[in-house]
């Protein structure tokens, strides 16, 4: 996966561009991950061993998109609209996770989970390359901050 600055970055310059809440999308953008690190509860709550296979379904898509269901029905607010803006963020990390490699033997997603559990990924580079994604998002962020004001400045 790419690292969570990553993450953060392409899902606020998505929702500025579209022009819809941005903490709703970075909450989605984040999602995939933080139903898959729950396992770290483990530590402290007893479970069977070996059962970290259960939370890897809710880094794939189907599984991304019912957990931003139920947080979906946490907000007062619109939840329709909510989860619109939440499954944006989650295409958004899904999609920015197949750039990478497996991560030691296990893939980043099951793209057509429950169908199948083949793991689908682009492999453009590895997860400790995490620099290079994060570089390139903060220049794309920089960039689209220089012409929004340009095309703002251009307009007065
Ligand atoms: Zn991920």
């Amino acid at each position: 996966m790419p690292e969570w600055y990553t993450h953060v970055v392409i899902a606020l310059l998505l929702a500025d561009i579209i022009r819809v809440d941005k903490l709703l999308v970075v909450i989605g953008a984040l999602l995939p991950d933080i139903m898959l690190k729950a396992e770290l509860l483990w530590t402290v709550i007893q479970v069977p061993q070996n059962m970290e296979w259960a939370l890897i379904p809710f880094h794939s898509p189907l599984g991304a998109i019912l957990g931003g269901a139920f947080v979906a029905t946490l907000f007062a607010k619109n939840k329709t609209q909510v989860f619109g803006l939440l499954v944006l963020g989650i295409i958004s990390h899904i999609s920015l996770d197949q750039l990478l490699n497996k991560h030691f033997m296990i893939g980043q997603s099951l793209l057509f989970f429950p169908f199948s559990w083949a793991y689908y990924e682009l492999g453009f580079l590895w997860s400790d390359e995490f620099y290079i994604t994060a570089v390139a998002s903060s220049l794309l962020a920089v960039l689209y901050v220089v012409i929004k004001f340009t095309l703002r400045r251009a307009k007065i």
